[in-house]
């Protein structure tokens, strides 16, 4: 059995082609938009649509397995590092995105002073700033 039959058995899913075909594209590492997945899905197995991936990848998320994340201006990506609560760091420039460890580890990392009642259950943590290609073209241009 692979490693991706035992995720998906231990999260209760059933084991499909396409769900160990995701996993194995996510596991390779990176914040992949559908496109992509769809692209590297397809070198794997023959005929999977965009639907299907997207079927899968919510399938995924909901088990825990992938997480999404949708940086403002940026179509949604998903990646197999999930449940961590990690955060991210995103390039104006390019749109480069990198993981930042929470402190912290579990959701939610930052307590407001004023929640007006609310029971608050995440804190979406989104850094911006400038990747080192980005940065080393800046100077570039100066
Ligand atoms: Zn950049
Ligand atoms: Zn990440
Ligand atoms: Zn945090």
């Amino acid at each position: 059995m692979s490693g991706g039959e035992e995720l998906l058995r231990s999260r209760g899913l059933r084991v499909t082609r396409p769900r160990l075909a995701v996993l194995d594209v996510l596991s390779a590492g990176g914040h992949l938009e559908v496109d992509e997945i769809t692209r590297r899905v397809r070198e794997r197995l023959d005929s999977v649509s965009t639907q299907a991936v997207y079927d899968v990848l919510g399938a995924l998320s909901r088990a825990g397995l992938s997480r999404r994340i949708e940086p403002a201006g940026s179509p949604a990506r998903y990646e197999a590092r999930a449940g961590d609560n990690h955060h991210h760091v995103v390039c104006r420039g390019c749109g480069e995105i990198a993981d930042i460890d929470c402190a912290v580890g579990e959701k939610p990392c930052l307590d407001p002073n004023t929640a007006h009642g609310f029971e608050v259950d995440e804190a979406e943590v989104t850094f911006w700033g400038l990747c080192p290609t980005c940065q080393a073209r800046r100077s570039a241009d100066d």
